[in-house]
């Protein structure tokens, strides 16, 4: 008989980028956050993912906290209070980056690229629309691959996790259910080390969550083709996967999805137009038990 291993206690997330006011979409995550480590009697992490050096802004840093707390979380460990796990800040866990990052090159899943955007789509045969990043064509896979690689001599370049050929990735998100997603199709190689000397979303995102051992992480649905790229670097660094609960995105009354750059939704502008989180979360709520 299979040995019934304890359930790991739960470790949960908030990870807000400070690069703007939070805005009532992402309030409602972070509350479904909350509600999840609450109902489930585990912890909360607070990590800011401020790797965005043009927009990042320490004053976001502290509204996004404050506006947090204003909405009624609190959390167990974080950025302003600390914890075994830290540093919670990604801008200060460049180190743990780097480290995950040569294990990716030793091993072998990554290559570096010279490509410039502009290189990019004018080799691409449709073109390519919305908010993700086109579908890389191998340009410089095909010459890394070859037996002498190119020369990176002062040429500015970034890193790309070299994903084999014909991937599938399957999951099942605990709010969007069963996830579909083809490598060629929906990604392609994708972008692990700027060329800034920084680690990209992707991987910054899956050392956290691994090194902060977060079992569930709850976002927003926009981040649900990441996590099938999250989830390639989970194996390659031959890391559990944690769960995932992709919460649905939040539109304003004519239907187009909430951005940062639109500030009349700020929770900011909303509490200062005498809103209250009573009155938000009851909404949240309602909006979460009819889908
Ligand atoms: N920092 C990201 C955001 O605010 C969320 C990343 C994540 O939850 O993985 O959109």
């Amino acid at each position: 008989m299979t040995p019934i291993l304890p359930a790991k206690p739960y470790r949960g997330r908030l990870a807000p980028s400070p690069t703007g006011y939070l805005h009532a979409g992402h309030g409602r995550t972070f509350w479904i956050a909350g509600q999840r480590a609450a109902e489930a009697g585990g912890a909360l992490i607070m990590r800011m993912d401020d790797l965005d050096r043009d927009r990042v802004r320490p004053e976001y840093e502290v509204a996004a906290l404050e506006d947090l707390r204003w909405l009624g979380l609190s959390w167990t460990e974080g950025s302003d209070i600390g914890g075994d796990l830290g540093p919670y800040r990604q801008s200060e866990r460049l180190a743990v980056y780097r480290e995950a990052f040569e294990r990716l090159r030793t091993g072998g899943w990554v290559y570096p690229c010279v490509c410039s955007r502009k290189d990019i789509a004018s080799s691409l045969a449709a073109p390519h629309a919305g908010d993700e990043e086109p579908i890389y064509p191998g340009t410089c896979r095909r010459i890394w691959e070859r037996s002498e690689p190119l020369s990176l001599e002062g040429r500015r370049h970034v890193w790309r996790f070299k994903i084999p050929a014909s991937t599938r990735v399957d999951f099942v998100d605990l709010a969007q259910g069963p996830q579909s997603f083809q490598a060629e199709v929906d990604f392609g190689d994708f972008v692990v080390w700027r060329h800034d000397g920084l680690p990209a979303y992707q991987l910054a995102c899956v050392v956290d969550d691994a090194l902060m051992q977060i079992t569930e992480v709850v976002r927003g649905a926009d981040l649900l083709a990441s996590t099938a790229r999250q989830i390639l670097l989970y194996q390659a660094l031959h890391w559990q996967v944690p769960a995932f609960y992709h919460c649905p995105l939040m539109t304003d009354a004519s239907g187009v999805r909430l951005a940062k750059r639109n500030d009349a939704l700020s929770l900011r502008t909303l509490r200062s137009r005498g809103v209250s989180p009573q009155k938000l979360i009851a909404e949240w709520a309602q909006a979460n038990d009819s889908h």
